[in-house]
């Protein structure tokens, strides 16, 4: 459930129309809701009570300090993957004891930095990578808390670029190997081992993929004890995954997913950290753009709209469908006439959806892609010198922008050009 609904034939964010944030902030701009992400973060809360429990929002799914200080305020834990992410969660209020740092490539500058700033955990990865957290804690004098990102081998069945737990993907250490790379973990200086981590991929509609990877964790967990090593938190990743189209089979709630962790992890007596992004986010947010113009060729009708992939890449990157509502609803009856929708950006990938059943839209007329508060405004880019756009956080009656749109002069400006041309 969210909170962007048709009242009085507009289409609201809570309580405010979307029209009315276009007419104060412009198009193209992301719009999100505060009660969406409140109620989303609360489900895994209580989807995973009464065990001890940690729920880390993924930052990378969206990173504006504005929604992560939302959901600090809540209580949320973040899951890091850069250090970037981690100065965005501090900047948020978020203490580092509530922050998870994850990622296959931190460098010894990103370790000492979460350090010296204060961290929960890292989720290592690699033999290298405990190498090098163990030399960099101890030149500092502290011991770095960590678990271990094992790949459980479970193919997680969602699109090829967002699995990550097959013996082929670039991510963790190989469950047959975890025991003894946990051994030189904990015979390593300026390590402490506190639990374990998994995570298997984005987007998932199933439970079976987590529940195979659960087991095969439970099972590790056993083994590690009896070797002598404390495994205090069990850090399960996120990744459930989303409805993106009304139509289509809703995934797995938070509360069947919370029940099989119960099930499956329950009496292991650890702390549950999860690192959900997507869930939380994603539809708790909207990109709204104006058509520029409506344009007939030969085969078919486009619209041309003011957002383009830059702004929202993932139909480009991952063919991914968004549902698409227009501002002003529809009038019962009123005919549908199949577009594509492009932006202008001088490329063919830069549609974001073909043949969509549509009221006739004219220059002017305003859209909103749903589901766009994950991976949208954090993978913008100014590709065709495109300012990045704006994001806008509803709550109630009320809206702020929380990231004003940038103007040309100061994207310009970072450029600078050598005294010797
Ligand atoms: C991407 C990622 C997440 C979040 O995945 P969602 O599908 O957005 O829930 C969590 N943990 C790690 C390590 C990730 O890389």
């Amino acid at each position: 459930m969210d909170h962007f609904l048709y009242r009085n034939g507009h289409l609201h964010a809570e309580d405010v129309a979307l029209s009315d944030i276009a007419a104060a902030v412009g198009t193209p701009f992301y719009c999100y809701s505060a009660a969406t992400l409140t109620r989303h973060f609360r489900l895994f809360q209580e989807a995973l009570s009464p065990l001890p429990n940690l729920v880390c929002f993924a930052v990378k799914s969206n990173s504006n300090v504005a929604v992560l200080k939302l959901l600090g305020d809540l209580g949320a834990g973040m899951d890091v993957v850069s250090i970037g992410e981690y100065l965005r969660a501090r900047a948020a209020g978020v203490p580092g004891e509530r922050i998870v740092f994850s990622g296959v490539g931190k460098t010894r500058a990103e370790m000492r930095s979460a350090l010296e700033g204060g961290i929960r955990q890292f989720n290592v990865e690699s033999d290298p990578e405990l190498e090098a957290l163990s030399e960099v804690a101890t030149a500092l004098g502290v011991t770095a808390p960590i678990a271990l990102r094992v790949n459980p081998d479970v193919d997680a069945k969602t699109h090829e670029k967002i699995s990550t737990g097959r013996k082929e993907d670039k991510f963790g250490v190989p469950i047959s190997r975890a025991r003894e790379i946990y051994a030189r973990a904990a015979a390593l200086p300026g390590l402490r081992v506190v639990g374990i981590d998994m995570h298997i991929g984005s987007q998932l509609t199933d439970l079976a993929p987590f529940e195979a990877a659960y087991t095969k964790m439970a099972e590790l967990t056993r083994a590690l004890r009896a070797d002598g090593h404390t495994i205090e938190r069990l850090d399960l990743g996120g990744g459930l995954g989303i409805p993106y189209t009304r139509s289509n089979d809703a995934p797995p709630l938070p509360v069947d997913y919370g029940a099989m962790v119960k099930r499956v992890l329950g009496d292991l007596e650890c702390e549950i950290e999860i690192e959900p992004g997507r869930l939380i986010s994603g539809n708790a947010g909207v990109l709204v753009t104006e058509v520029i113009y409506r344009k007939k060729a030969e085969e078919r009708e486009f619209l041309i709209v003011d957002a383009a992939m830059n702004d929202l890449v993932r139909p480009a990157m991952y063919s991914a469908h968004h549902d698409i509502d227009p501002l002003v609803e529809a009038v019962p009856g009123e005919p549908l006439v199949p577009v594509d929708i492009v932006g202008p950006i001088c490329e063919s990938g830069d549609t974001f959806a073909k043949q969509r059943a549509l009221p006739l839209l004219q220059a002017g007329d305003r859209i909103a892609f749903r589901s766009a508060g994950a991976y949208g405004a954090v993978m913008a880019s100014e590709y065709n010198s495109r300012p990045l756009v704006p994001e806008v956080l509803v709550s109630g009656d009320h809206f702020a922008v929380i990231r004003k749109r940038p103007d040309y002069d100061a994207m310009i400006a970072r450029d600078t050009i050598p005294d010797w041309l």
